[in-house]
């Protein structure tokens, strides 16, 4: 029978792997940490990647994880609250954004794949490069802590995330898209104001942004977009200092009493952009690893997903048949590339958006004037919800068809 290796047990890997297993196809899958308790995963699900893990068969045991509604959108204009929107979620349903435990999560899926006989996992395993026969990949080398092993398999799914080895190794090039800035993200408890409550707050001043939400574990997860390269020097200093000049009195106030109950803050590089070409004899890219993701409304999770069934509809034929993995992969990239493209340049245009407002002081004062005014109107809410449209529902259609 034919074998896939799938490197990287994120979203994309994971969910593949569960699928394959399903059908029948061994699967061995390799994940470099021991572990899925990395405090700072991405844990947004749009209507999208709820939609996918329905499909995946495993929508009551998500349900069954600790997750939080999205229940509105607050903007703040140097730190004063000038517009609020409702999320959706009583018309939307099941469906409506929430957060949810992303280590939880990943390991519902592979303990699910872990159902399957040709499922095996390998974790706190790093692939450390590909093998070769001619110009096609015929497995990974990997090392296990307890030395070097190699991997013999009919594919490897480069699943590896934004920095793949796959790609790199396999010599499928990155086109970057230009973004400039990273995200500190860190976590503190709640405060008073917001207990009970689950809104996503935007802080923005000049060229600087924050946003904060309440986790799926109660605490209040905050996200600093500071431009590229920048921590270096900030981390040297009393940068929290320097982040909550962003914030409303009340929570700057709470954040510096609490920031000995502070967890993290963790750097993230932010790279954007996808390769023209995510496969190569023996070897397709899938996720961030084909496409690494900008974080502007959390679509990495759902993007990735999305990508695990649509391979999977087209490679569990071919697996099966014994037929050309190559033309397969090909036909997994052609079908994933153009939501990616689209939602990637509405992420692009999303932020250039605010930014041209923010640097522009003149816009400002009428703009702290009007929002308010703006604030629960039926039809300012209607005209948010349409311009995001296909951040939540998808470009595409897709659903599994094995
Ligand atoms: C802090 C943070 C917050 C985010 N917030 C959101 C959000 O709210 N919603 C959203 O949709 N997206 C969010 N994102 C983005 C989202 O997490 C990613 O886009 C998504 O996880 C991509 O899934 P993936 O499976 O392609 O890759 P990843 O999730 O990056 O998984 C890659 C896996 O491969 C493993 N790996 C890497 N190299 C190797 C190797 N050599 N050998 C073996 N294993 C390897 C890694 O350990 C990792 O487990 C966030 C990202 C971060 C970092």
């Amino acid at each position: 029978m034919l074998h896939v290796a799938v490197v990287g047990a994120g979203p994309a890997g994971a969910a593949l792997s569960l699928l394959l297993a399903r059908r029948g196809i061994r699967v061995t899958l390799v994940e470099r940490e021991r572990d899925f308790e990395r405090t700072f995963r991405g844990e947004a699900l749009m209507p999208t990647g709820l939609e996918a893990l329905r499909a995946m068969g495993v929508r009551d045991e998500v349900d069954a994880l600790p997750w939080r509604p999205i229940e509105a959108w607050e903007v703040y204009l140097d730190r004063r609250p000038i517009m609020h929107v409702r999320e959706p979620g009583a018309d939307l349903g099941d469906p409506a954004l929430r957060v949810v435990p992303q280590p939880q999560l990943l390991q519902l899926l592979t303990r699910e794949a872990g159902a399957f006989p040709g499922f095996s996992f390998l974790q706190g395993a790093s692939a450390r490069d590909l093998l070769h026969e001619g110009d096609r990949v015929r497995g990974v080398r990997i090392d296990t802590g307890e030395g070097a092993r190699t991997i013999e398999a009919d594919l490897v799914i480069g699943c590896d995330g934004r920095a793949s080895l796959v790609r790199k190794r396999s010599g499928l090039e990155l086109e970057l898209l230009p973004e400039s800035y990273d995200v500190i993200w860190f976590k503190l408890p709640v405060p008073d104001r917001l207990r009970g409550r689950t809104p996503i707050l935007i802080f923005a001043s000049g060229p600087d942004v924050a946003l904060a939400y309440v986790s799926w574990d109660g605490r209040l997860q905050v996200a600093w977009l500071v431009d590229k390269g920048a921590w270096r020097e900030l981390r040297r200093r009393d940068w929290l200092v320097d982040c909550v000049r962003l914030l409303p009195d009340w929570l700057a106030d709470h954040a510096l009493a609490s920031r000995a109950d502070m967890e993290g803050p963790v750097p993230l590089d932010v790279i954007v952009g996808r390769c023209a070409q995510w496969c190569a004899p023996g070897v397709l890219l899938l996720g961030d690893a084909a496409h690494p993701m900008s974080p502007v409304r959390a679509q990495g999770i759902n993007m990735a997903l999305r990508d695990a069934i649509v391979a999977a509809n087209h490679l569990v034929p071919a697996l099966r048949a014994g037929g050309d993995l190559t033309a397969a992969s090909a036909a997994v990239s052609r079908e994933r590339m153009p939501e990616i493209q689209r939602i990637q340049t509405l992420q692009i245009r999303e932020l250039r958006g605010q930014r041209w407002a923010r640097q522009r002081p003149w816009l400002m004062k009428p703009l702290l004037w009007i929002a308010p005014l703006l604030t629960s109107r039926a039809w300012v809410e209607r005209a948010w919800l349409r311009q995001q449209r296909e951040l939540r529902f998808g470009v595409t259609e897709v659903s599994l068809a094995v």
